[in-house]
Protein backbone atom coordinates (compact mmCIF):
# COMPACT_ATOMS: atom_id res chain seq x y z
CA UNK A 1 0.00 0.00 0.00
CA UNK A 2 1.16 3.26 -0.73
CA UNK A 3 2.67 5.17 2.43
CA UNK A 4 1.12 8.64 2.70
CA UNK A 5 3.44 11.36 2.74
CA UNK A 6 3.25 15.10 3.51
CA UNK A 7 6.71 16.07 2.25
CA UNK A 8 9.28 15.03 -0.64
CA UNK A 9 12.87 15.50 -0.50
CA UNK A 10 15.91 14.19 -2.64
CA UNK A 11 19.25 13.52 -1.03
CA UNK A 12 22.60 12.27 -2.44
CA UNK A 13 25.32 10.44 -0.71
CA UNK A 14 28.41 11.39 -1.87
CA UNK A 15 32.53 10.80 -0.99
CA UNK A 16 35.27 8.86 -2.03
CA UNK A 17 35.24 5.03 -3.25
CA UNK A 18 35.19 2.66 -0.51
CA UNK A 19 33.59 5.23 2.54
CA UNK A 20 30.78 2.75 2.89
CA UNK A 21 28.60 4.66 1.25
CA UNK A 22 25.95 1.88 -0.13
CA UNK A 23 26.74 0.17 3.05
CA UNK A 24 24.83 3.06 4.60
CA UNK A 25 22.30 2.92 2.36
CA UNK A 26 21.60 -0.31 3.01
CA UNK A 27 21.71 -0.05 6.52
CA UNK A 28 19.40 2.55 6.77
CA UNK A 29 16.88 1.51 4.06
CA UNK A 30 16.64 -2.50 4.35
CA UNK A 31 18.54 -2.83 7.69
CA UNK A 32 21.37 -5.12 7.00
CA UNK A 33 25.41 -4.62 6.57
CA UNK A 34 27.39 -6.93 4.02
CA UNK A 35 31.19 -7.55 4.79
CA UNK A 36 32.18 -7.33 1.60
CA UNK A 37 30.22 -5.23 -0.92
CA UNK A 38 29.99 -5.46 -4.62
CA UNK A 39 29.95 -1.60 -5.62
CA UNK A 40 26.95 -0.84 -8.20
CA UNK A 41 27.60 0.16 -11.40
CA UNK A 42 24.80 2.24 -11.56
CA UNK A 43 23.46 5.11 -9.21
CA UNK A 44 21.46 3.26 -6.71
CA UNK A 45 17.77 4.86 -5.85
CA UNK A 46 15.97 4.11 -3.12
CA UNK A 47 12.74 5.53 -1.59
CA UNK A 48 12.42 5.47 2.47
CA UNK A 49 9.72 6.70 4.58
CA UNK A 50 10.48 9.00 7.99
CA UNK A 51 8.17 10.35 10.55
CA UNK A 52 8.96 12.96 13.06
CA UNK A 53 6.03 13.08 14.56
CA UNK A 54 2.82 11.15 13.96
CA UNK A 55 1.48 13.94 11.76
CA UNK A 56 4.65 14.79 9.49
CA UNK A 57 5.56 12.47 7.03
CA UNK A 58 8.38 12.52 4.71
CA UNK A 59 9.57 10.69 1.58
CA UNK A 60 12.87 10.54 0.80
CA UNK A 61 14.24 9.98 -2.53
CA UNK A 62 17.86 8.28 -1.61
CA UNK A 63 20.67 8.79 -4.85
CA UNK A 64 23.64 6.87 -4.19
CA UNK A 65 26.45 7.68 -6.04
CA UNK A 66 28.87 4.30 -5.49
CA UNK A 67 30.47 3.18 -8.65
CA UNK A 68 30.38 6.72 -10.07
CA UNK A 69 33.02 8.31 -8.21
CA UNK A 70 34.19 10.71 -10.61
CA UNK A 71 31.67 13.38 -10.00
CA UNK A 72 31.86 14.95 -13.02
CA UNK A 73 30.22 11.64 -14.67
CA UNK A 74 27.18 12.58 -12.17
CA UNK A 75 24.19 14.21 -14.24
CA UNK A 76 23.36 17.69 -13.60
CA UNK A 77 19.63 16.86 -13.23
CA UNK A 78 20.70 14.42 -10.44
CA UNK A 79 22.38 16.76 -8.36
CA UNK A 80 19.60 19.57 -8.97
CA UNK A 81 16.45 17.29 -7.42
CA UNK A 82 18.23 16.79 -4.31
CA UNK A 83 17.93 19.45 -1.36
CA UNK A 84 20.30 17.43 1.31
CA UNK A 85 23.72 15.64 0.68
CA UNK A 86 25.13 13.63 3.31
CA UNK A 87 28.66 13.56 2.56
CA UNK A 88 30.75 10.84 3.88
CA UNK A 89 34.18 9.89 4.65
CA UNK A 90 36.15 6.52 6.32
CA UNK A 91 37.47 7.55 9.70
CA UNK A 92 39.95 4.94 9.02
CA UNK A 93 41.58 6.71 5.85
CA UNK A 94 42.74 10.10 6.40
CA UNK A 95 43.21 10.68 2.50
CA UNK A 96 38.81 10.49 2.23
CA UNK A 97 38.81 13.14 5.00
CA UNK A 98 41.15 15.61 2.99
CA UNK A 99 39.06 15.04 0.34
CA UNK A 100 35.59 16.37 1.56
CA UNK A 101 36.88 19.91 0.60
CA UNK A 102 36.94 18.95 -2.62
CA UNK A 103 33.49 16.92 -2.85
CA UNK A 104 32.00 19.95 -1.42
CA UNK A 105 33.12 22.54 -3.34
CA UNK A 106 31.57 20.12 -6.89
CA UNK A 107 28.69 19.97 -4.96
CA UNK A 108 27.98 23.98 -4.89
CA UNK A 109 29.42 24.13 -8.87
CA UNK A 110 25.67 22.72 -9.63
CA UNK A 111 23.78 23.61 -6.80
CA UNK A 112 23.20 26.75 -4.63
CA UNK A 113 24.54 27.05 -1.36
CA UNK A 114 21.33 28.50 -0.10
CA UNK A 115 19.55 24.82 -1.61
CA UNK A 116 21.98 22.49 -0.45
CA UNK A 117 21.57 21.54 3.36
CA UNK A 118 24.76 19.19 4.25
CA UNK A 119 25.98 16.49 6.81
CA UNK A 120 29.06 15.09 6.90
CA UNK A 121 29.48 11.72 8.27
CA UNK A 122 32.98 9.92 10.02
CA UNK A 123 31.97 6.69 8.80
CA UNK A 124 32.85 3.09 9.97
CA UNK A 125 32.92 4.19 13.94
CA UNK A 126 33.44 0.41 15.05
CA UNK A 127 37.20 0.55 14.11
CA UNK A 128 37.95 2.33 16.96
CA UNK A 129 41.83 1.60 17.19
CA UNK A 130 42.28 2.64 13.19
CA UNK A 131 41.11 6.04 13.87
CA UNK A 132 42.94 8.60 11.70
CA UNK A 133 40.54 11.41 12.17
CA UNK A 134 39.86 12.93 15.26
CA UNK A 135 35.80 14.48 15.92
CA UNK A 136 37.06 17.76 17.17
CA UNK A 137 38.83 18.19 13.42
CA UNK A 138 36.09 17.10 11.69
CA UNK A 139 33.55 19.24 14.01
CA UNK A 140 35.62 21.91 12.87
CA UNK A 141 35.56 21.76 9.27
CA UNK A 142 32.12 21.40 9.01
CA UNK A 143 31.57 24.23 10.96
CA UNK A 144 34.03 25.93 8.56
CA UNK A 145 32.69 24.55 5.28
CA UNK A 146 28.99 25.50 6.88
CA UNK A 147 27.96 22.16 6.95
CA UNK A 148 24.72 21.73 9.64
CA UNK A 149 25.94 19.03 11.32
CA UNK A 150 28.78 16.48 11.91
CA UNK A 151 27.94 12.77 12.92
CA UNK A 152 29.74 9.51 13.73
CA UNK A 153 28.41 6.79 12.02
CA UNK A 154 28.44 2.69 11.74
CA UNK A 155 26.61 0.71 9.27
CA UNK A 156 28.28 -2.17 10.49
CA UNK A 157 26.81 -1.96 14.09
CA UNK A 158 24.19 0.23 13.31
CA UNK A 159 25.23 3.30 15.69
CA UNK A 160 23.76 6.92 14.20
CA UNK A 161 22.59 5.78 11.13
CA UNK A 162 19.32 6.77 11.15
CA UNK A 163 19.84 9.41 13.20
CA UNK A 164 22.13 10.90 10.10
CA UNK A 165 19.09 10.99 8.04
CA UNK A 166 16.80 12.05 10.34
CA UNK A 167 19.33 15.14 11.48
CA UNK A 168 19.26 16.26 7.50
CA UNK A 169 16.16 15.74 7.12
CA UNK A 170 15.07 17.91 9.89
CA UNK A 171 17.17 20.62 8.75
CA UNK A 172 15.64 20.41 5.54
CA UNK A 173 11.78 20.38 6.85
CA UNK A 174 12.96 23.87 9.18
CA UNK A 175 14.18 25.42 6.22
CA UNK A 176 11.50 25.31 4.06
P1 LIG B 1 31.17 2.63 -1.29
O1 LIG B 1 32.14 2.34 -2.41
O2 LIG B 1 31.40 4.02 -0.72
O3 LIG B 1 29.75 2.39 -1.64
O4 LIG B 1 31.55 1.63 -0.08
P2 LIG B 1 30.92 0.20 0.29
O5 LIG B 1 29.56 0.37 0.89
O6 LIG B 1 31.06 -0.71 -0.87
O7 LIG B 1 31.89 -0.24 1.49
C1 LIG B 1 33.29 -0.39 1.30
C2 LIG B 1 33.83 -1.35 2.35
O8 LIG B 1 33.71 -0.81 3.65
C3 LIG B 1 33.07 -2.70 2.36
O9 LIG B 1 34.00 -3.74 2.57
C4 LIG B 1 32.15 -2.56 3.57
O10 LIG B 1 31.84 -3.81 4.15
C5 LIG B 1 33.00 -1.71 4.51
N1 LIG B 1 32.16 -0.91 5.43
C6 LIG B 1 31.11 -0.14 5.10
N2 LIG B 1 30.57 0.44 6.18
C7 LIG B 1 31.30 0.02 7.25
C8 LIG B 1 31.25 0.25 8.68
O11 LIG B 1 30.40 0.97 9.21
N3 LIG B 1 32.19 -0.37 9.43
C9 LIG B 1 33.15 -1.20 8.90
N4 LIG B 1 34.02 -1.76 9.73
N5 LIG B 1 33.23 -1.43 7.57
C10 LIG B 1 32.32 -0.84 6.76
Amino acid sequence: MEVQWNFRFGLVILGDSAVGKSSFLRRYTEGTFEESNQSPLGIDFKVQHLSFEPDITIKLLLWDTAGQERFRSISKSYMRNSVGCILLFDLTQRQTFERVRAWHREVLEYVQPAVMVFTLVGHKSDLVVRRQVRRTEAEALAKELDMGAYVEVSSKDDVNVSQAFETVSRAIYQKF
